[in-house]
């Protein structure tokens, strides 16, 4: 980020006079909070809940909650950093921010689980609200522990608000909501293809992960009549060398258990145990599990292997080391603040939809979902003085849109 942005500072006096960099680096607070709650055999668990509020320089905090055992105030000042970002991108008013907990649902009941949401509740629902802060689902927080968070903020509040999106449709949820990472981040990638004049139809796309984002991603690529050759989970992944389909995807997304359980409840391909999914050819990777998924090893494997874009489905799956790589060797990277953005935006349109009391179809939803992805992709463009050349810095021209926008309202805004 520092590197993409210097010759602004160079160039723009006001950004250094104002120290604008230093007060975009610095979260606007950091809410860190004890979670008490009860186990089903009576123990009684203490865990810790953090909510990141970064900027609220162009609408509300908005972010995702995330409920995992690496959950630590360092992870969620960087995802609620880049959150600020993203959410710039894609031309809506909604500010940066992201929470959660290291409370680890994986061996939880259902009631233990929503025991726990209602306690993280009972402490967050001071900090947000429809006009402050607007929490959503993130990894582990889906649309069972929205459930659980919104009914906690109901009782408390005695309010039917539009305090947390990612709700299921009859209590106030928006169609494509669920797809719409995984959808967003398909469209985005035809952006990039289409500035080359090319077609996804018939490349071979590699997936990571089999939660939320990557079954959405897989399902889209597939309609679009890409063949995907992968799906991954924590403790391996899954290769069918002719591709999954469409009902295959349809199964996963419908299936309950865990990951490695569902990928091979399927039964076909090879499931490849503690490895992620990177060794094998690819024209197009999306990492759509984790952060620091994609190392400089699995990096060198992709390009190896002939793969020439990559598209971030998850929150920076790349490390800095494989983005270095993927940009020396000139295979197309787009960071995961532009081509996930799709989730937020969506996020975004469910807040719009609360206000004012309607629904729209999932076809219009949809069909918006395309314009903000060709939005943020244009809004990559604008910022890059190479952007007639072939290969295009998406990091770069992100970074910069990103941080143009914020800046300038900070500016505006006064200190
Ligand atoms: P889910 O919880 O639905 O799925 C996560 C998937 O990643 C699971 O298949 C999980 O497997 C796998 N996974 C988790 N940790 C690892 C690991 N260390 N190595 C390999 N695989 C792993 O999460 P989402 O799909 O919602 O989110 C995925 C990513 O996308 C996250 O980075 C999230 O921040 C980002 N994102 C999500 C958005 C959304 O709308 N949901 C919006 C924007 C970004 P297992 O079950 O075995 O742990």
């Amino acid at each position: 980020m520092a590197a993409d942005v210097g010759s602004l500072f160079e160039n723009n006096k006001q950004l250094v006079e104002l120290n604008i960099f230093n007060r975009l680096v610095h979260a606007d607070r950091i809410i860190k909070f004890r979670v008490t709650w009860q186990a089903d055999n009576g123990d009684v668990h203490v865990n810790t809940g953090y909510r990141v509020q970064h900027s609220n320089l162009i609408g509300p905090y908005k972010g995702g909650l995330r409920f995992h055992p690496s959950v630590n105030e360092s992870i969620l000042k960087f995802l609620a950093f880049e959150q600020m970002f993203k959410n710039a991108l894609t031309g809506l008013p909604i500010g940066g921010a992201k929470g959660g907990s290291d409370f680890d649902p994986s061996d939880k009941s259902e009631p233990e689980i929503m025991r726990f949401c209602q306690a993280f509740m009972n402490e967050l629902y001071h900090y947000i609200g429809d006009q402050v802060d607007i929490p959503a689902g993130d990894i582990n927080v889906g649309s069972r522990e929205i459930g659980y968070l919104f009914g906690q903020h109901r009782r408390l509040t005695k309010k039917f608000s539009g305090a947390i999106t990612g709700k299921e449709l009859e209590y106030g949820g928006s169609h494509v909501r669920t797809e719409a990472t995984g959808f967003g981040l398909l469209y985005f990638v035809c952006e990039m293809l289409g500035r080359l004049d090319k077609k996804i139809e018939d490349l071979v796309v590699s997936v990571s992960g089999s939660g939320n984002v990557a079954l959405h991603a897989a399902l889209k690529a597939i309609q679009l009549g890409a063949k995907v050759i992968t799906l991954s989970s924590s403790q391996g992944h899954l290769f069918v060398e002719d591709g999954f389909c469409e009902a295959q995807v349809n199964q996963l997304i419908a299936a309950k258990g865990s990951s490695t359980e569902k990928l091979k409840s399927l039964n076909i391909g090879e499931w490849v145990d503690k490895h992620g999914p990177w060794q094998h050819c690819c024209d197009i990777a999306l990492p759509c599990a984790t952060q620091n998924e994609v190392t400089i090893e699995a990096a060198k494997q992709l390009v190896e292997s002939g793969c020439m874009l990559v598209a971030e489905g998850a929150n920076m799956p790349c490390t800095k080391e494989a983005v270095d790589w993927f940009e020396d060797k000139k295979v197309l990277h787009a960071p995961g603040k532009a081509s996930n953005a799709g989730g937020v935006a969506l996020s975004a349109l469910e807040m719009g939809q609360n206000a004012d009391f309607s629904r729209r179809s999932f076809a219009k939803l949809d069909e918006q979902l395309r314009e903000i992805m060709h939005t943020i992709h244009d809004n990559c463009l604008q910022e890059l003085n190479d952007a007639d050349e072939k290969y295009l810095n998406y990091r770069k021209g992100a970074n910069l849109a990103g941080f143009t926008l914020i800046a300038s309202a900070a500016i505006a805004q006064g200190i």
